[in-house]
């Protein structure tokens, strides 16, 4: 079911442009332009997920409207025509989740971002360590606003057990003194096993020496902020640095994986299965290593078109990833693909791709409006002690020769079998 966002504003064309926005964003939008409206709509359901709020409609001139809104629970976003300072204070007094001055354009690009944070902020563990429990609270209240998912600890070694808990953190904010294990112990601790690039640390000091802030970054912080902080301030540096690292995985999800079928490419593939490999052969464990072709899949394309045949490649790299959920399976480039298996014994290891084979001769895969029938042939080595490109050669090998047999087969590399 669609998220509900209250959208309260008094101006039509403001209300017009916010509702558009909340649809972009899948919200279903409802409307009020008064406070006695908003009264009326949360006394029958106030199950909303979050609400924008004008600072003055025509029966609440000056912000009563929020602690309305507020009272419900409903997280809030107060837009306002004013910007003066006494304003200010009196916004962020209350819980709300940010607050955004009407003067531009620029006012509905950042309330997009804040909605859009609110859905997906909950995916982004943050760990809060201090060992004073005010401060503490403070920032996770802070936090909770803006809809992350929060762990907190009292000191460098607390946060190192909570940190190999729960994997899905992906920022610690960690204050400078605390008793067993400070802030800067702490960095330097956790940069050991998390790079910048999995996990953002900011350091917090209350300390008026700036060469805190510097030690920090020297050990491996990424931000610093003095306390005290303006929540303005704190949430900049925070989505700042979480944007950052989802801009990263972003990029580095696109490098590993074909663009077609999602499965690895063939770069993910040999890095991954290097390091699988390795750990197979250090534990004595049967594996092997097989490429994949589609015979005569130019056919396919002649007689069906290039997407009927895109649309193939896709539905034979989900029957792989159903097939072989255990292993490791990749898209080497146009019809030719990658597996990796390993846990049975050679046999079993062997049936598991010839059971694929039959499983796709005997099927027929849907693409458009029609269904498609193909064959595969398979190469494949088992336990070879040769290097990674050395192993594909020989899996390309018994490839060959099964297309050479007539194809539809699977071909072991080394055996009498050819
Ligand atoms: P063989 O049994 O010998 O493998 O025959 P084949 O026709 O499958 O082999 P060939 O190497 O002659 O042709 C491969 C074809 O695969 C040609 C190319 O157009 C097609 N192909 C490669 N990549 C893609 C792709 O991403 N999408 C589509 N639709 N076709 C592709
Ligand atoms: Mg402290
Ligand atoms: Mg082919
Ligand atoms: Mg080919």
């Amino acid at each position: 079911m669609a998220q509900r966002l209250l959208v309260i504003e008094d101006s039509k064309p403001i209300a017009t442009v916010i509702k558009q926005i909340g649809q972009s964003l899948n919200y279903e939008v409802v409307l009020a332009t008064t406070l006695a409206q908003v009264e009326e709509i949360l006394s029958v359901d106030s199950d909303f997920f979050a609400a924008t709020v004008d600072y003055a409609l025509p029966d609440a001139l000056d912000g009563e409207a929020i602690a309305c809104v507020l009272s419900h629970g409903i997280p809030s976003v107060v837009m306002t025509g004013k910007m003066d300072d006494v304003t200010r204070q009196k916004i962020l007094a209350q819980p709300v989740i940010d607050y955004i001055p009407k003067e531009n354009s620029q006012a509905f690009l950042y309330l997009k971002r804040v909605l859009h944070w609110q859905q997906t902020n909950s995916k982004n563990a943050i760990l809060v360590v201090d060992d004073s429990s005010s401060a503490r609270n403070h920032i996770v209240e802070l936090l909770k606003r803006r809809n992350f998912t929060v762990y907190t600890a009292n000191n460098g070694v607390q946060a190192l057990e909570k940190l190999k808990q729960h994997k899905k953190i992906k920022m610690v904010i960690t204050d400078l003194e605390m008793p067993q294990m400070d802030g800067i112990e702490l960095t330097n601790e956790i940069r050991k096993t998390h790079s910048r690039e999995i996990l953002a640390v900011i350091g917090i000091s209350g300390a008026s020496n700036g060469i805190h802030s510097a030690r920090f970054i020297k050990n491996g912080a990424d931000d610093f902020l003095r306390k005290p902080f303006c929540p303005e301030e704190f949430y900049c540096r925070i989505t700042q640095n979480i944007e950052s690292l989802n801009n990263i995985a972003q990029i580095q999800h696109a490098a590993n994986t074909d663009y077609l079928t999602e499965l690895f490419n063939r770069r993910a593939f040999f890095f991954n299965s290097q390091q699988r490999i390795a750990e197979y052969t250090k534990r004595n464990i049967h594996y092997c290593l097989a490429v994949l072709d589609i015979d005569f899949f130019k056919k396919v394309n002649d007689n069906y078109g290039h997407d009927a045949g895109d649309q193939v490649l896709k539905v034979l790299a989900l029957y792989m990833r159903k097939h072989f959920s255990a292993g490791l399976t990749a898209r080497l480039g146009g019809e030719e693909f990658a597996i990796l298996l390993h846990g049975l014994d050679t046999d079993q290891l062997y049936n598991k791709l010839d059971d694929f084979r039959r499983d796709i001769s005997v099927s027929t895969l849907p693409a458009g409006d029609t269904h498609i029938s193909i064959t595969i042939s398979i190469g494949v080595v088992f336990n070879s002690r040769e290097v990674l490109s050395k192993q594909m050669n020989e899996a390309d090998n018994a490839l060959y020769l099964a297309k050479d047999n007539g194809r539809n087969q699977v071909v072991i590399f080394g055996s009498d079998e050819y």
